[in-house]
Parts: structure tokens; C-alpha cells; sequence
């Protein structure tokens, strides 16, 4: 078998380390003189968080008032104050402290010292469309909250809030899909390249006559003699069945041998079926096909799917093999 994979793998997903570091740069210097942050929740967008993530020491980001007490007892049992950051709610309503918490801790000075406070920030709901007026007002009111607190370096945006202009770049900004390549912002393109590859493997190829049908339900049925790839990966790895192909729906499209190729019929648990009948050369067992890469965006398939390009990369699944490339130090 070629490239190396265990047999039991779907596919391959390839993680451009220098790529993610390339990002950084870009965004880095787009927002200076602010700082530039990188989130790796959800295990670094499903990419492998552990070759990230170099920080130790890290502080925490407390989001409620009972985590900030939880975390200043900490403080009082070690005899110093403790590293954190704290998220306060600008109205996304989700995590971070109300602002009648704001103002609860604000006339708590005893905790607020069992804190070594680094960060006061808060996440926007809406930062992805520049028009929205929601944007403006949650920095309005993340201004009027953190007023309240310590003079502590401040961050609001994100992958798509950093695209909003200096005015929401505060001290940090926090981007983590446009780090992995991600176009978050629908007022531009964001200054970053793809770094992901996922890959699958074309198991067999099946030649059909016309009037043939492929996959369940028969939702598929071909219109001349076709060449049928059978691909190992399905809605178990995170190919949304949402993908497939339907009567009046093209399916989504895959890169076979470097050439566009729709999915046909019904993407099932472990499989995909490609019409492979137009791909030029030969075709082989074992031969990778590419799902998701520079040809392919993540968001592509996120539209296709009927979704946002974060949770295509959030669910691909555990039976991908993730390889790390490049990734020398900053
Ligand atoms: C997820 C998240 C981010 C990063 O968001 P991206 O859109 O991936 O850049 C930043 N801040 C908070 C609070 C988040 O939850």
C-alpha cells in the first residue's frame, strides 16, 4: 500500500506546521501594534493540539463569577496571586461574566488582588458580516464593562473580528480557523493559506452501464456506461451525508489524479462514491484522492454540506491519520 498509512486508517490528514506558522505572521503583522493570540480548542480545530501548543504557565480564562472565586481560593492556598484572564459578556450571551457580575467583582478588591490579571476580553457574535450593527454595540459595551476592572491589556476579536479594522483590535486578537487556513470573514479575504490535506483511499473501481444505479436508495443512476470510485471515507469520518448527491443535486466534489470529480449517490458510514468516468489516466487501488485541499477549501465543503467550514474540520474523524509537516520555532 502506498504512503505508508495503517490499514485500518480512512485517509490522511496532512497539517502544514510552517503554513500555520505563515498564518500567524500574516495575521500577526495585519494587526499590529496588536498582539496576535492562537486558539486551539476542540483539540486545535481537530488538527492535534499537542504539536501546537508550546506555552506553559498558560493562564486561564475565567468566564463566571464562580470560576473566578473558584480560582481565587487557588490563589489564597498557594500564598500568591494566580495568572488569568477574564471573559466578560458584551452580548454574544454565552460564556463570560454579566455585567452585574462585572459589577459584583469590581467591589470585590480581595479577589480581584488574588488575581494576576493578563487579559479582560469578550467574543463577538456577529464579527463575520462588517454590517452588522451588532458588532458596534458589543464594543461599546465591552468598552463600558471593562472600564469597571483593573487597566489589564484588552481582546474582542477573532478570525473574523480582527478583519473589522484597528478599532477591534484592542491589545490581542484571537484568531484560530484562520490560523488552519479558515476564511471566517465574508467582507474580504483574509490573508492566510491552507493548511490542511485530507485525503482518502480509492478502494475499488467499478464500472457501471448506463442505467445502473449506485449506493442506497438508488439515488444515483448513471446516464452512460460510468467509472465508479469507491472511496474510504464516509459520514463515520466526518463526510456529512449531506454531501451526496441527489435527483436535481450535484453532489459535492473530490480531486481525483488532480481533476474535479463529483461524489454520486449517497454518501454512506464508511464510503463515498466518485464519478471518476471523466478523470483522465489511470486510476489505482489504494491511490489517494483528496477531500478537502488548496483546489477544495474548507468552506466549499461547509456550503455544500449545508454548514460552516468549522465544523467540517472539527469533525473529521479519529480513523484519519494526522501527519504534521514542517513546523520549525516562530
Ligand atoms: C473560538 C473562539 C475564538 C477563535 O475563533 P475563530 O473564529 O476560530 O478565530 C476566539 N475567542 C473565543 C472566546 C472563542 O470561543
Amino acid at each position: 500500500m502506498p504512503h505508508n498509512l495503517p490499514p485500518d486508517a480512512t485517509g490522511l490528514i496532512t497539517i502544514d506546521l510552517d503554513a500555520v506558522q505563515a498564518n500567524w505572521r500574516a495575521l500577526a503583522a495585519l494587526v499590529a501594534p496588536a498582539a496576535c493570540g492562537a486558539v486551539v480548542k476542540a483539540d486545535a480545530y481537530g488538527l492535534g493540539a499537542a504539536p501546537l501548543l508550546l506555552a506553559a504557565g498558560v493562564a486561564p480564562v475565567l468566564s463566571s463569577l464562580a470560576e473566578v472565586e473558584e480560582w481565587a481560593c487557588e490563589a489564597f492556598r498557594v500564598g500568591r496571586a494566580v495568572p488569568a484572564a477574564l471573559q466578560i459578556d458584551s452580548g454574544l450571551n454565552r460564556l463570560g461574566l454579566s455585567a452585574a457580575e462585572v459589577k459584583a467583582l469590581a467591589a470585590k478588591p480581595e479577589v480581584l488582588a488574588a488575581l494576576d490579571l493578563r487579559l479582560v476580553m469578550s467574543h463577538l457574535a456577529c464579527a463575520d458580516d462588517p454590517s452588522d450593527p451588532h458588532n458596534a454595540k458589543q464594543r461599546a459595551a465591552f468598552n463600558r464593562r471593562r472600564a469597571m476592572l483593573p487597566p489589564v491589556p484588552a481582546s474582542l476579536a477573532a478570525s473574523d473580528g480582527l478583519m473589522l479594522g484597528p478599532p477591534y483590535h484592542f491589545d490581542l486578537v484571537r484568531p484560530g480557523y484562520a490560523l488552519y487556513g479558515g476564511q471566517a470573514f465574508r467582507g474580504g479575504a483574509t490573508p492566510v493559506s491552507p493548511v490542511v490535506t485530507v485525503q482518502a483511499r480509492i478502494l475499488q473501481i467499478r464500472t457501471l452501464k448506463a442505467g445502473e444505479s449506485v449506493g442506497y436508495s438508488a439515488t444515483w443512476v448513471a446516464k452512460r456506461p460510468s467509472r465508479i470510485a469507491i472511496v474510504s471515507a464516509g459520514y463515520a469520518d466526518g463526510m456529512a451525508r449531506a454531501l451526496s448527491a441527489a435527483s436535481g443535486k450535484k453532489g459535492a466534489s473530490v480531486m481525483v489524479a488532480g481533476q474535479r470529480a463529483p461524489i454520486v449517490g449517497r454518501v454512506s458510514m464508511d464510503l463515498i462514491t466518485v464519478d471518476v468516468t471523466d478523470v483522465t489516466g489511470e486510476l489505482r487501488r489504494g491511490e489517494l484522492v483528496t477531500l478537502i485541499g488548496p483546489e477544495l477549501p474548507i468552506e466549499a465543503m461547509g456550503r455544500a454540506a449545508g454548514t460552516i467550514g468549522y465544523e467540517v474540520l472539527t469533525r473529521l474523524g479519529p480513523r484519519f491519520v494526522r501527519r504534521h509537516t514542517g513546523g520549525g520555532r516562530i
